[in-house]
């Protein structure tokens, strides 16, 4: 049985769906910049959990949304010189070539903010007539202070909430705000910004309400899990649960938090704002896309990790790879057949474990080992299929370079 820890009770539980599907969402980019290691991450462990899932028997449903309209576009856009339209449309197109490139697998709906206005608009309307939000000046806050469930996931107290929300894009002193930790839902036309037009005047949806909007839209008032990095839990997270559970009526609006931590690099988290970064297509280059997820699947998915020497981390994975590849080059028709059930339950028992997947990698290798051992006088087939297929569950290709 597949167990994953829940951010929401912090514990380990067992997964389950009553139905055999999965409704799974993942956040997913601001296309202003290029991908870098920290975000391929987070989309490769969550496109090995939709891989293991599958590989359990269940079916996945899965959603990753595009934040095309945000701040941060709308000041690159004026600092490069082309429209912001442009701009979102063109990193957009290589984020998913990247994720192409390492074999995550598209979303089954890949849905940007700019097409969900119509829904965002009639979640904001919802949340005003049952009183959890105000309008001011054109904007629409949602009322904190009102809702005493606000913060569950997070676990933090107010001053807490409150400094970590200002770390990311909350700005306190908005003098319409009855409450610095009032979040935005719609917010009034800016000089020189795009804006849609709407019951409270033209104007741009706030970030945190276009991820309900597409939940619900996509998979309905109650998912199975979601995910994003773990520097989404507060506020983004949080303020998605007090939208959609207030919007629907309906708890929880998820099931399982899966949070995947943070890449380091030079001492600090992987970053735009820093410049620490590792581009996915530089690393591209020079490795193959099987030795880059393998490396970033040697490392826990809730482990914060340093990607510091990557370059011998990489040549490591390399040779790695080279040894599953000499397994599966050997001939080994002949003989006893060698059994691949044990290895291939061990792999599930360190995948069932909270998706171990370095333990995984691990009994990969030592199912390598013993194709090689057994193949002068074994037919060793069946274990190199199996070699195959559970390499696929990771996502590795194990394609000649
Ligand atoms: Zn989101």
């Amino acid at each position: 049985m597949v167990k994953l820890y829940n951010t929401l009770t912090r514990q380990l539980e067992p997964v389950t769906s009553e139905d055999g599907v999965f409704r799974m969402y993942v956040c997913g980019i601001t296309p202003y910049d290029t991908t870098h290691l920290g975000h391929a991450f987070t989309f490769i462990a969550f496109d090995v959990l939709e891989r293991y899932l599958e590989f359990c028997g269940y079916r996945t449903i899965t959603v990753q949304n595009v934040t095309d309209i945000d701040d941060d576009i709308l000041r690159r856009a004026r600092q490069v010189g082309i429209p912001w339209r442009q701009l979102a449309e063109q990193e957009t197109q290589k984020y998913l070539d990247d994720m192409q490139s390492l074999n995550v697998r598209r979303p089954d709906h890949f849905p940007r903010a700019t097409e969900q206005i119509e829904q965002i608009q009639t979640m904001v309307a919802d949340l005003l007539a049952k009183g959890c939000a105000y309008e001011r000046n054109g904007s629409v806050y949602y009322h904190v202070r009102r809702d005493p469930d606000f913060g569950q996931l997070a676990k933090m107290g107010y001053a807490e909430m409150l400094a970590t929300a200002n770390e990311r894009g909350n700005y306190p002193d908005d003098p319409n705000k009855d409450d610095p930790l009032d979040f935005v839902l719609w917010q009034a036309a800016q000089p020189d910004e795009p804006t849609w037009d709407s019951p409270w005047g033209p104007g741009r949806p706030g970030w945190h309400i276009e991820c309900s909007a597409m939940n619900l839209r996509y998979l309905g008032p109650c998912i199975d899990v979601h995910g994003g990095g773990s520097d989404l839990i507060f506020p983004h997270h949080d303020c998605e649960i007090a939208q959609s559970e207030h919007h629907t009526g309906q708890q929880p609006f998820v099931r399982y938090w899966f949070h995947v931590a943070m890449v380091r690099l030079d001492g600090e988290k992987m970053s735009k704002s820093l410049g620490n970064m590792l581009f996915i297509s530089d690393l591209l280059r020079d490795h193959t896309a099987d030795t880059i997820r393998g490396w970033v699947l040697e490392h826990h998915y809730r482990d914060a990790w340093n990607a510091d020497g990557y370059r011998d981390a990489l040549a490591a994975m390399q040779a790695r790879l080279d040894r599953w590849h000499a397994a599966l080059a050997l001939p080994g028709v002949s003989g006893p057949a060698l059994d691949p059930e044990p290895y291939r339950a061990n792999f599930a028992s360190a995948m069932d474990d909270d998706l171990d997947t370095g333990g995984a990698l691990a009994h990969l290798d030592t199912l390598a080992q013993a194709i090689e051992s057994a193949a002068a006088d074994h037919d060793v087939r069946a274990a190199q299929e199996t070699l195959r297929t559970l390499a696929d569950v990771l996502g590795l290709r194990l394609e000649r370079a």
